[in-house]
């Protein structure tokens, strides 16, 4: 594996991974054809060597190896990571139709920059559960691929301020236009997931669709930019590059230890939900790899988590929104994320294993403190901490753009974060200082 085969994966699995859902899906695919089992039943014992996957709400997603040598109450070297992005769905009564034009009403999904959006080539993907004609309830996974939508922007003509003072009004700016329509005709969202569905799925037959999680993407895919092509350029960058670098290095890793990856969704809007960081996901892992009481509370004290999200690089138009003494540049390692309020997870120690990490491998290392006189953002690293007492380290791949339906990353880092994270799943040292 080289790192133009790394990014050239990582560009078709984020071609691949429009939704939560749809990432999940690709990530279970190739974990299963590299000997990972699917984990249904509670009393499905747990050997030595076994690889494992974990399905939640088909957004979530957490794999894991039983090590031969170093059991889990040795600690489980993991990695997290989320599977969601800002974006625009579907309402549940979304169809609007104003001067002829068929429009879908949206709603915001986390922190999105909206400016982005307009004049995008956008498509439609999600989940639609449906009944079939025998009355059971069912659910899949589609994807219009193809651009079905666009947001226009106002005419500079008809706003004279654009430049200097357009805000946006997500309830009546950001409605994407689907098509031209005749007087009198009333599309149906619903019959068109309906014919999709049986479209990608002639498997199935549907007899009403029932509800759906659909959002909005941009059908540009993602792309290397550059005199040098050092940038890589894609939606949903935050925080798909880090699960599919999460995944690749699992993939990596031997069976001498165990090993665990966790991709949440709904971490853009707190991780507070089932399937989310806040949910019991993790810890009803963690548990069940232990097995009795004495054993979970030893795990707990001897592993580690690398939270791996990404982070603000200095922007060169855009400076001075950094600490002077942190400014992480692209393509120059991996973010170790410091907060001395707890925003981010990481302490001297877990900060070190990872410095250490990286010299081994011979890759750089990066700091970042948010500006004092600034709010810090947050990951899931601080909420696994707290909900397991597992010690856990905030790090990152820096990127521009964070929350744009384009962001830009350096196409050095994510497989230098692998490398690293490779070593990480194969260390049989100690996890701690002492
Ligand atoms: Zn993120």
């Amino acid at each position: 594996m080289t790192q133009q085969h790394f990014n050239e994966d990582l560009c078709d699995f984020l071609r691949r991974s429009p939704t939560p859902f749809h990432a999940v899906a690709t990530m279970s695919a190739e974990l299963k054809a590299n000997g990972f089992e699917s984990l249904d039943t509670a009393d499905q014992p747990l050997e030595p060597g076994g690889k494992y996957l974990v399905e939640r709400n088909g957004s979530s997603l957490a794999a894991f190896i039983v090590g031969t040598e170093l059991g889990p109450s040795a600690g489980v070297r993991m990695v997290g990571a989320h599977t969601d992005s800002p974006c625009l769905m579907v309402k549940p009564q979304p169809e609007r139709s104003k001067q002829g034009y068929f429009q879908l009403g949206v709603q915001v999904y986390g922190g999105a920059l909206l400016n982005p959006w307009f004049d995008r080539d956008l498509s439609l993907a999600g989940r639609v559960s449906f009944e079939a004609p025998d009355g059971t309830l069912n659910s899949a996974l589609v994807d219009f691929k193809s651009a079905v939508a666009i947001i226009p922007s106002l005419a500079i003509h008809l706003d004279r301020e654009a430049n200097s003072s357009r805000s946006i009004n997500s309830q009546t700016d950001i409605v994407p236009v689907l098509a031209q329509i005749a007087d009198g005709e009333t599309p149906d969202f619903r019959t068109l997931l309906r014919e999709r569905v049986l479209t990608e799925h002639p498997e199935y037959e549907v007899k009403q669709v029932l509800d759906f999680e659909m959002s909005f993407y941009d059908c540009q895919p993602a792309s290397l930019v550059g005199l040098k092509e050092e940038f890589l350029a894609s939606a949903r960058l935050d925080n798909l590059l880090s699960c599919f670098t999460g995944m690749r290095a699992l993939l990596q890793a031997d069976t001498s230890c165990t090993t665990l990856l966790i991709c949440n969704d709904h971490e853009e809007v707190g991780s507070l939900s089932a399937a989310g960081a806040q949910g019991p996901m993790l810890t009803s892992i963690l548990k069940r790899l232990a097995g009795d009481d004495a054993s979970y509370a030893m795990l707990v004290e001897r592993s580690l988590m690398i939270s791996a999200d990404n982070a603000h690089g200095v922007h060169p138009n855009f400076a001075d929104r950094h600490d002077e003494n942190h400014g992480p540049r692209l393509n120059a390692g991996a973010v170790i994320k410091i907060n001395a309020n707890q925003r981010y997870a990481t302490n001297s120690e877990t900060a070190a294993l990872y410095r250490l990490l990286a010299e081994r491998e011979g890759v750089p290392v990066q700091s970042f403190v948010v500006r004092t006189d600034m709010a810090c953002g947050s990951t899931i690293g601080p909420i696994t901490a707290g909900g397991t007492g597992v010690r856990t380290l905030d790090i990152g791949v820096p990127t521009f753009a964070m929350h744009s339906i384009r962001e830009l990353a350096g196409t050095a880092d994510a497989w230098n974060l692998c490398k690293v994270l490779s070593r990480f799943y194969n260390h049989r040292g100690s996890l701690t200082a002492d």
